[in-house]
């Protein structure tokens, strides 16, 4: 079965003030990823900050995020025979940027495992917004990426801002021009997830490798997978994001449990 691809895809454009961002000079890591601690959706924070700085989620805990989201998830399966459509929009600040790409690629990747699985549930992309400059998205972005993985037990972190709201998509996509770390954060009382990806500059040879698996593995959370500790798996964190660029596999691989889980959350078809 072919991959699904993205049909009503529109573009859109719109300029509104922001300040020039830092470049990156780092290559992408895909770091310890703490639960934000209380945060009932799992928060999913793939964060540079230092892991020992940040509050440990329990395995209690852990256990009652991971059951939620599954339970949110499972709330949100189709019924027998029909296919969950969930809607990404990307938004970027350049139609030419590289992430694009290899955001489409990263969804393909999902949608062609989702149908080798016979799950059902596939990835859609309605939406190209090209926004030079998006302050409300930016800023909404550095605030879960500075502050998601220390949210105090309960909190529901920042409110999420009117602009991301009304793009009305199930996943939202952001290219970030800040030097920020990919995260898939749910939003507050939805199945609906805030990914941000940050821009690598200068580029190296590898990259295009190492990024097309960051997002795929933030979509991955965004159809319900956590962390593993299985090195050279796309879904393993803490770890380094080199093992994408060190695999001879153009996609890190998922793991058995991996695929157990998004069974249990997304069914047969
Ligand atoms: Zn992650």
């Amino acid at each position: 079965m072919s991959c699904a691809a993205p049909t009503g895809r529109s573009s859109r454009s719109y300029d509104i003030s922001f300040g020039t961002s830092r470049l990156l000079k780092n290559a992408l890591q895909c770091l310890p990823l703490p639960l934000a601690e209380g945060r009932g959706e799992g928060g999913l924070l793939d964060s540079s900050l230092k892991a020992g700085r940040l509050p440990i989620m329990t395995n209690a805990a852990r256990a009652i995020c991971t059951l939620l989201v599954a339970v949110s998830l499972l709330a949100a399966a189709p019924a027998a025979g029909q296919v969950l459509e969930r809607e990404v929009v990307i938004v970027t600040p350049d139609a030419g940027d590289e992430r694009v790409t290899q955001t489409h690629d990263a969804v393909a990747f999902w949608n062609e495992t989702l149908s080798d699985l016979d799950l059902g549930v596939r990835l859609r992309e309605t939406d190209l917004v090209v926004a030079s400059e998006n302050r409300a998205l930016e800023n909404y972005a550095r605030l879960i990426s500075q502050r998601g993985g220390r949210l105090p037990r309960g909190a529901a972190g920042p409110q999420p801002p009117r602009e991301l709201i009304d793009l009305g998509a199930d996943v939202v996509v952001l290219l970030s021009r800040q030097p920020l770390m990919p995260f898939a954060w749910p939003l507050p009382g939805s199945t609906n997830y805030f990914v941000a990806i940050r821009a690598v500059e200068p580029r190296r040879p590898g990259d295009d490798k190492v990024l097309r698996n960051v997002i795929a593995h933030e979509l991955g959370h965004t159809l319900g997978l956590t962390h593993n500790r299985a090195t050279a798996t796309l879904m393993c964190g803490p770890c380094s994001s080199a093992a994408a660029e060190d695999n001879p596999l153009e996609w890190l691989p998922l793991t058995a449990d991996d695929r157990a889980r998004l069974r249990a959350l997304h069914g047969a078809q």
